[in-house]
């Protein structure tokens, strides 16, 4: 225990704020890591999937923590047309629940001081400096003082609002996803699966990720201007209604993916953004687990040297704003505009895309052709195409 003066506080135990936590500590700050609910990776708001090579970026995953190995991915048109993707890096789909779990296991033995049923609820502050936290614990509020807080607090972040940065995720940047586990599946389940069409999906797509022993992660993630919650979860149903009839469902989540552009100021003095609450995840794919890991492995690193340093100002922490923007902003910029411009396609005009993507011989269904194909009437978008698929 450090009594309630820290060099970094970490707000959220997802995998943003726990690699933040872990490479704070492994830098030598004294770093505690809040958490509003009572374990590490529950509930799971996640399909669990991602990619090896992203992974392999950071550490040689347990084979514990990995629910299956996925040999490749199939994309379907509106009218049921099957590409096979052909593709280097493969997939893994995760137990998330032992994932975070193992991440805050690492942050603790990095030295970090770990504290579940912490929910932060405002922040200290001194002109405009933030200077700690107060939370939550078992009915009684504390407080907590740092040089620099962390707001890893996921999609609904309070934290960067409260210090004045304007959050708030218009209605096209924001998906409503909706999940169901569900159980002995007689399904393809080597591969990974991913549904298209204006209808079955608005603004998004469905996904299969399969866990395993006729297992799978069947999710939708649907436009929040063009959808609610309650029709993403009804689209889910009747999906899984007419693909497998009668099945078990053994779990269910929602939760809210920010697919927008990432904050364009991501510090301010004492305070850094990372993960979801930074809008760092891909807003192409609405995958967020591998930039929660490099959003937090960075800020955990700047937070740490500028501590030693002795200057948390904004400007002390510029590095933090360098190294986002090169790993995370740019490329997701990208990735917006071609969202953007799957957006504007019609049925017909995915349907032709593939059709024409299958007289290909199969090692050249790329990702980076099938957008080509599918983008083809927005030339504009043809540099982003070859530098996000490169
Ligand atoms: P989170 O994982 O959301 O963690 C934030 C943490 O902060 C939470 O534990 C929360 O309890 C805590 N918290 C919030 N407020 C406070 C507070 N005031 N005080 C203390 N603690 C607080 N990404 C992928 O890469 N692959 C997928 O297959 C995938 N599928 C998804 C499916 C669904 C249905 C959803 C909703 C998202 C999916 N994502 C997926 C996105 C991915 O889950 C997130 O991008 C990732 O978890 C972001 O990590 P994070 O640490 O930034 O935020």
């Amino acid at each position: 225990m450090h009594g309630n003066s820290y060099d970094v506080i970490v707000v959220g135990g997802g995998p943003a704020g726990t690699m933040a936590g872990a490479a704070a500590a492994e830098k030598g700050a004294r770093t505690l890591i809040l958490e509003r609910d009572s374990a590490f990776g529950i509930p799971v708001r996640c399909g669990e999937g991602v990619g090896i090579r992203q992974l392999e970026r950071f550490f040689e995953v347990d084979e514990n923590l990995i629910a299956s190995r996925i040999e490749g991915l199939i994309m379907y048109s509106p009218d049921g047309t099957a590409v096979p993707v052909a593709s280097s890096d493969l997939g893994l789909v995760l137990e998330r629940v032992r994932f975070d779990r193992w991440l805050a296991e690492k942050a603790a033995r990095a030295g970090a001081h770990l504290r579940t049923r912490s929910e932060v609820d405002g922040l200290v502050t001194d002109n405009g400096r933030v200077e700690g936290v107060y939370y939550c614990h078992l009915g009684k509020r504390c407080k907590a003082e740092a040089k620099i807080v962390i707001a890893a607090d996921g999609v609904e972040s309070r934290v960067a609002r409260w210090a004045g940065v304007a959050t708030q995720l218009r209605p096209v940047d924001l998906e409503n996803a909706y999940q169901f586990t569900l159980a002995g599946l007689k399904e393809d389940l080597r591969f990974c699966h991913f549904f298209f069409g204006n209808d079955l999906a608005p603004g998004g797509y469905i996904w299969i990720f399969p866990k395993g022993d006729g297992i799978a992660n069947v999710g939708i993630g649907v436009s929040t201007k063009l959808c609610d919650g309650g029709t993403a979860y009804r689209k889910l149903e009747e999906f899984v209604a007419k693909r497998y009839g009668k099945v078990s469902i053994v779990g269910e989540a929602a939760g809210g993916v920010p697919v927008a552009r990432p904050l364009q100021k991501q510090i301010r003095d004492g305070l850094i953004i990372a993960g979801d609450a930074a809008r760092h995840t891909n807003p192409l794919t609405g995958g967020g687990i591998s930039a929660a890991l490099i959003g937090g492995r960075h800020a955990g690193e700047i937070a740490a040297s500028a501590v030693d340093r002795g200057d948390t100002t904004e400007k002390g922490l510029k590095e933090y704003q360098v190294r986002v923007d090169t790993d995370i902003a740019r490329p997701h910029r990208r990735a917006y505009r071609l969202k953007e411009g799957i957006n504007k396609l019609s049925d017909e005009s995915m349907d032709n895309a593939a059709h024409q993507l299958l007289s290909l011989p199969p090692e050249k269904r790329t990702l980076r052709n099938i957008f080509l194909k599918a983008l083809a009437s927005q030339p504009k978008l043809v540099i982003d195409i070859l530098k996000v698929f490169m």
